[in-house]
């Protein structure tokens, strides 16, 4: 073995050094650098994030703020209970976060405690000779499209920096903003819809470029390349909740890719788009059908591709 030993494992938290922010490049001041928790120890259940591996990043200032703000009530909102109040797991950790959580996270989108933020639906449907039906209902918070691309490029690219991180040249590679798309986000219990089951087959066999799961699996992260293609996938699980899936890569392949996805209707509408109502039924994934974080069956086998994290010794020391 070379001086250049392999000093990652994947059972101990790595962290990496740098002179520019991981996020966005900056070259960082002293004053103004910061450690950052690529996925924030506050962002999963407490107590999920002490053991075993995860990463901290230097970062500047501002992204460390903004993705501590996105991380904040975006956490909540995908811990939270369903409407029918069960939570993912039987977890006391789950619980016991949510409750000291829920007084504080605000939800930017309506002002009030994340925790209160149910969204309450009430139309009137005429279904014909005057009469019409009344639904009622309360849906699951939803998140703001935006807010959660932002948040995803944080995650996806701080783990792109850890895969791509030369230890001489002291950073990793940034991905680049225009060529990053975030296509959906889908809740737990429409994880069988027609988009997403299409987005696993297509993907599933690229290659992983990088593949996290940490936090007890309330975090899982994948990257994946199309074979002889300017294309890769990814996609996020945050708190065992929300799916995010994304496209990275030349606009041309992404659209061509967008254009063979199936679109989602709604099952139920009436009126139009300005006066109307209209509903699509969720539906839920079949465990033995979920394929979104499957990995080559030899993948644990592989040694690590270069360059991942290489920990240069003085020449003559030994362990
Ligand atoms: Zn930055």
């Amino acid at each position: 073995m070379s001086d250049d030993l392999l000093a990652f494992n994947p059972d101990k938290p790595v962290t990496l050094p740098g002179k520019k922010c991981a996020y966005c490049g900056v070259v960082l001041q002293r004053r103004t650098t910061t450690q950052d928790h690529v996925v924030g120890r506050r962002f999963v259940p407490e107590g999920t994030l002490t053991t075993g591996f995860f990463l901290q990043v230097k970062s500047c200032r501002p992204c460390n703020d903004r993705k501590a703000a996105l991380e904040d009530d975006i956490s909540l909102i995908t811990m939270l209970p369903d409407t029918l109040g069960r939570y993912v797991n039987d977890d006391e950790r789950l619980r016991r976060t949510v409750a000291r959580k829920s007084r504080g996270a605000i939800s930017p989108a309506t002002r009030r405690l994340a925790a209160e933020s149910y969204n309450r639906i009430d139309a009137r449907i005429p279904i014909g000779g005057g009469a019409s039906l009344t639904y009622r209902g309360v849906a699951m918070p939803t998140l703001d499209d935006q807010r959660v691309a932002r948040l995803a490029y944080y995650h996806v690219q701080g783990f792109q920096h850890f895969a791509s991180f030369d230890r001489e040249r002291g950073h990793g590679s940034w991905l680049e903003q225009n060529r990053f798309l975030m296509l959906d986000q889908f809740t737990m219990d429409d994880w069988g819809n027609s988009q997403l089951m299409h987005f696993m087959a297509e993907t599933v066999d690229w290659e992983p470029t990088c593949v996290t799961m940490l936090a007890d699996g309330y975090f899982c992260h994948v990257m994946r390349k199309k074979p002889n293609a300017d294309l890769w996938s990814w996609a996020l699980e945050w708190n065992g909740r929300l799916r995010i899936i994304g496209l990275y890569g030349g606009r041309g392949e992404r659209d061509a890719f967008v254009k063979n996805m199936p679109s989602l209707s709604a099952d139920v509408s009436y009126g139009d788009t300005t006066n109307g109502f209209a509903m699509r039924y969720e539906t839920p994934l079949a465990d033995e059908d979920d394929r979104l974080f499957d990995l080559p069956e030899d993948f644990a086998d592989r040694p690590f591709a270069a360059p991942h994290w290489r920990e240069s010794r003085p020449p003559g020391t030994k362990d």
